[in-house]
Parts: structure tokens; C-alpha cells; sequence
């Protein structure tokens, strides 16, 4: 019955779809022989690429005076009070992410990791620029030299673009990359599905080679503006000649690739609603440690699971930040851990649990009202921490406001995945965080270690005043490494446990059954 139901519903739809395409492609075949239109188009197009050109100086004017302003320091490099200039410097900048002090061609020093352990060369070729500055296009960050910044070093100086500061809003169905001017590259940067800066290869640019290029005056970057789905036009123009022709046997056949085409893009979300609202999504908790002699279960982080579901928890929350569904999700989640772990709560006083939370329903609200609706009265606030990734501080100004009224209201806060995008010590100093959960790839024996790197994080922590728990922990050698370190630290990984059941992880915090083999 169910079935047949879904089957009749899918035939409408189809047939429905079916007529928005025969009249798309007929408006779309009148607008391709309307040259009001096509006039309309060429200047929102020339709009468009004037606003980003004009962002680009903006930013690259910004950099140079930054750059200009500590390249004058009197101060010995990477000293105290370098450091202390750098960051001032760093705080008055918009666009910047780091500043660096170079002594020669090495990077010594940065205002987020201070004096390096050992010095830092780029790899790639720079592009001259006006006054002897060079701009590295795409230089692997220091953190992670497999994530690409656009570096400007001066004569004494070296500085890491914010790549957001490449953002301009865009008009109705225009995108725009941002390439070299004088060198092909196969990595511009360009928008990705949350709007946000970041590289992007040209190959993955629909519409890239017909798009219209607009070049700075004063630096030598362009913008190239593309009409987002620009094929697309293209078939449905063809679409409507034949149609003309060919008639409705054309039409249903597009009528049915569209329905394919429409159905894979939406099914994914509207899986997860369903999901949602008939409980095919669960909860597990992996323990959080404090090592020492044991090692102590401290806290949990909840993480999602979809056990008949089609894609794994970064795809599908990934999906659910898009298409606004975030908010019920996390909804979901803060229900289940209310449910699941209030006796613990109740035993442990100091027990908490992490949850991971998104910008989105920050900045819509749905975050506040969900505690509003669902937190017990009675319960104290700091049993629930909430997770973001670093990867929103981007949006830091927007969120403020909201990250402070929850801690203020006593809900730890966690900055998630430190290491893999581009947070600098600036920005973490301005947010109100209680703990920094360093990403895994910046740990020793993983594929991308930095180990080195780690007593600068430490020094970090220490500076802010902020808990560290290390990530992915995997191996006894690592564990040993990080026990050794002579600072309190947390840790989470498969080596003390994964994540598990609420049962698994009460049993475990039964007095004797704490340590972990
Ligand atoms: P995350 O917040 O960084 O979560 C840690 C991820 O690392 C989890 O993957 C966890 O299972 C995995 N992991 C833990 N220990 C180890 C280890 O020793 N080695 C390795 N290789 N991996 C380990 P998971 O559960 O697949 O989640 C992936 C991402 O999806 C999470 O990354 C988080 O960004 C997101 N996510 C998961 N659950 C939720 C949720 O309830 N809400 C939201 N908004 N996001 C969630
Ligand atoms: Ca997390
Ligand atoms: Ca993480």
C-alpha cells in the first residue's frame, strides 16, 4: 500500500517536473533572443567582477601596509617585544590570519606558535610585487603544510592572508574564481557550497572557460566571473529548438533526467529528516581522558550515528548544515544525551559531555531556544560542553555574542579540529573558549605529524589559559608521548576507547574498571 503510494507520488512528481522544465526551457529560449536580457546579464557580469577586483586591492593594499608598518621594527627579531609588535599589528589588520618575522629567507617566528623549533622555508616560487614584496599563491601552512594559504613576505616580514577576505557577495546565478593573472594555475580560489573562500581546482568550476575575466590594475590577480550552471542554459536553449521540432517526446525525457537530477540532490536531506522524525538516528559517547597514573574517564563526546543510513556523520551533517536541518539535529542529539546521561550526571558532579555544535544555529538562534526548550531545570549547565570547529571562527564577529551567553550561562566551550584551518593565536585570544581539541594530524605517527610542533601548542594553552585535549590518539606510543609533557592534558582516541553505548561508558565509570589495557 505504502509502496504503490510512494510510486503514484513519484509519477505526479514527475509529471510536475516534467512541466517546470518545458517551461524553463521555453523562457529560457525567449531570454536567449532577448537582448534586453543579454544586456541586463553583461552588466551585473562587469558588476559583479568590478566588486571582487575591488576587493582584492582593498586586501592586498591592507598587506602591504602591515607589512610595511613591522617591517620598520627596531626590535630584535623574535623577541619579546617583536613578538608583542607582531601581534599588535596582527589584532589591527582585517584580512591577516598569522604574522611571521623572517631573518633571511627563514621564517622564524609567527605570532601563533612564537619561536619556531626550527625554521620554515617555503617550497613554492613566489610572484614579484610591486616594493620587492613576493606573494606565495598557494604556501602550505605551517601547522599543515597540506593546507594552502596566500602568503606575502616583505623584506623582514611575512604575512598569512585570511582567505575569507576574499569573499564578495554575489549575484543572482554569478560565482566568480580569483586565478594569477600571469600564470595558469589549476588552483584558484573560488566559493565553496557554504559561500565561504577556499582553493578550488579550475577543472571543478562549471562554466570556468567561458567565464569573463576582470584584472587588477595594481596586482597581478584577476577574477574570473562565471554564470553558475552556465551548461545547463546552453542544453536548455538547444532543448527548446527541438522541442519546437520533436515535440513532447523530448520533453519527457528531459522531464525524467531532471526528476533523476532533482531526486539525487534531495534525497540526502530529505533522508535525514525522515530519519529524524522516525528515530533512525542514535547517540554514542567516546571518553574524553586525563592522563596520568591511571589515565581517568573525564568527559564523553557525543557522536551522531545513522546505522541504516547512507553516508557517514561528516557527510550527512555536512548536508544538514546546507539544507538547514542542523538545528533539529543537534536538538536531537542534546534530547538524547539529557536522556541518557542524567543519572550520571546525577552521580558525578564533574562529568560532562561534549556536543558538537554548527555556526548556523549560532547565528539563527535555534541553539538558544533548543537549550531554552529542552535544558531540566535544576541541572547544572557545565554537565554539557559544546564543540565548533575551528573553521567557524571565520564568522568570529557574528558569533560572539552567542559563544559568551553560553559560557556565561556556565556551558564549557571547545574549539574543535585545531590544526586544520587557519586559526591564529589573535582570534583564539578574542573568543571565549575553554578548551582547544587539537586536530590528529598534528599528532606523531600520524601521516601529516608535525611532533615538534607540539610544545608550541602547549605553550599556546598555557598563554591562553585554555585545556588541550589531543584527538585520535590510536597507539601506546603516543599516549606515552603526550604523558610525558608535564602539564595537565586530555585525550580522546581509539587507544582508550571508541565511541560506544551509554551503558558501555557507565559501566566503565564504575569505580575499578576505569583504567584502560
Ligand atoms: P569530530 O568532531 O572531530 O569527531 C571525532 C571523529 O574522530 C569521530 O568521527 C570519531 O569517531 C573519530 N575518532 C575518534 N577517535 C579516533 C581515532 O583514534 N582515530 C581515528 N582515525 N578517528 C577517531 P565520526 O563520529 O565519524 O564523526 C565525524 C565528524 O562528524 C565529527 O568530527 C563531527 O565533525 C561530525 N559529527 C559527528 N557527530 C556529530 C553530531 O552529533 N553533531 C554534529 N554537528 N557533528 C557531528
Ligand atoms: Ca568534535
Ligand atoms: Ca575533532
Amino acid at each position: 500500500m505504502m509502496k504503490a503510494q510512494r510510486w503514484a507520488t513519484s509519477r505526479w512528481s514527475g509529471y510536475l517536473v516534467f512541466l517546470v522544465v518545458l517551461l524553463a526551457t521555453t523562457l529560457s529560449a525567449l531570454k536567449a533572443s532577448n537582448p534586453v536580457a543579454e544586456r541586463l546579464l553583461t552588466r551585473s557580469i562587469g558588476n559583479q567582477g568590478a566588486e571582487v577586483i575591488a576587493q582584492v586591492d582593498q586586501v592586498m593594499a591592507s598587506v602591504v601596509r602591515t607589512l610595511t608598518a613591522i617591517d620598520r621594527s627596531g626590535h630584535a627579531a623574535c623577541s619579546a617585544a617583536d613578538l608583542s609588535l607582531l601581534r599588535s599589528e596582527l589584532m589591527r589588520s582585517k584580512f591577516t590570519k598569522d604574522l611571521g618575522r623572517l631573518e633571511g629567507n627563514d621564517l622564524a617566528c609567527t605570532t601563533m606558535l612564537g619561536v619556531l623549533p626550527e625554521p620554515f622555508v617555503p617550497k613554492q616560487r613566489s610572484i614579484p610585487l610591486d616594493g620587492g614584496l613576493q606573494l606565495f599563491w598557494k604556501a602550505g601552512l605551517l601547522l599543515d603544510p597540506s593546507t594552502l594559504g596566500v602568503v606575502v613576505r616583505a623584506k623582514r616580514s611575512s604575512l598569512l592572508i585570511d582567505l575569507d577576505a576574499f569573499g564578495v557577495p554575489t549575484s543572482p546565478g554569478l560565482n566568480y574564481v580569483i586565478s594569477l593573472r600571469d600564470e595558469p594555475t589549476p588552483l584558484v580560489i573560488g566559493l565553496d557550497r557554504h559561500g565561504l573562500p577556499g582553493y578550488i581546482e579550475t577543472a571543478r568550476v562549471a562554466g570556468f572557460e567561458q567565464g569573463k575575466r576582470f584584472c587588477s590594475a595594481r596586482v597581478p590577480l584577476c577574477a574570473t566571473v562565471v554564470q553558475a550552471r552556465p551548461a545547463e542554459d546552453h542544453a536548455n536553449r538547444q532543448a527548446a529548438w527541438l522541442l519546437g521540432s520533436a515535440g513532447i517526446l523530448l520533453g519527457s525525457a528531459l522531464g525524467g533526467l531532471a526528476l533523476l537530477l532533482h531526486r539525487r540532490r534531495t534525497a540526502l536531506s530529505a533522508q535525514i529528516r525522515r530519519a529524524l522524525a522516525n528515530g533512525g538516528f542514535t547517540v554514542r559517547y567516546q571518553p574524553i581522558m586525563r592522563l596520568g597514573e591511571p589515565p581517568e574517564i573525564v568527559s564523553a563526546e557525543a557522536l551522531i550515528r545513522w546505522p541504516d543510513g547512507p553516508a557517514p556523520p561528516d557527510v550527512f551533517i555536512a548536508e544538514a548544515e546546507r539544507c538547514g536541518v542542523i538545528g533539529a539535529i543537534t536538538a536531537f542529539v542534546l534530547d538524547t544525551v539529557l536522556e541518557d546521561m542524567r543519572g550520571l550526571f546525577e552521580k558525578l558532579p564533574d562529568f560532562r559531555v561534549a556536543i558538537n555544535i554548527s555556526t548556523p544555529e549560532l547565528l539563527d538562534g535555534s541553539l538558544a531556544a533548543t537549550l531554552q526548550r529542552l535544558w531540566p531545570e535544576g541541572l547544572g549547565r557545565h554537565h554539557v560542553g559544546f564543540e565548533l570547529t575551528e573553521r567557524s571562527t571565520a564568522e568570529l564577529q557574528d558569533i560572539l555574542p552567542q559563544l559568551e551567553r553560553l559560557r556565561g550561562q556556565g556551558h564549557p566551550i571547545y574549539i574543535d579540529d585545531f590544526g586544520t584551518g587557519y586559526s591564529s593565536l589573535a582570534q583564539l585570544q578574542h573568543l571565549p573558549v575553554d578548551y582547544i581539541k587539537v586536530d590528529r594530524s598534528l599528532l606523531p605517527g600520524s601521516a601529516r605529524q608535525r611532533a615538534s610542533l607540539i610544545p608550541e601548542i602547549l605553550a599556546i594553552a598555557r598563554r591562553l589559559e585554555v585545556g588541550l585535549v589531543f584527538e585520535g590518539l590510536e597507539t601506546r606510543e603516543q599516549a606515552q608521548l603526550l604523558e610525558g609533557v608535564g602539564q595537565t592534558i586530555f585525550a580522546q582516541g581509539w587507544y582508550f576507547g571508541h565511541p560506544e553505548t551509554p551503558d558501555k561508558l557507565q559501566e566503565r565509570l564504575k569505580p575499578g574498571t576505569r583504567r584502560c589495557e
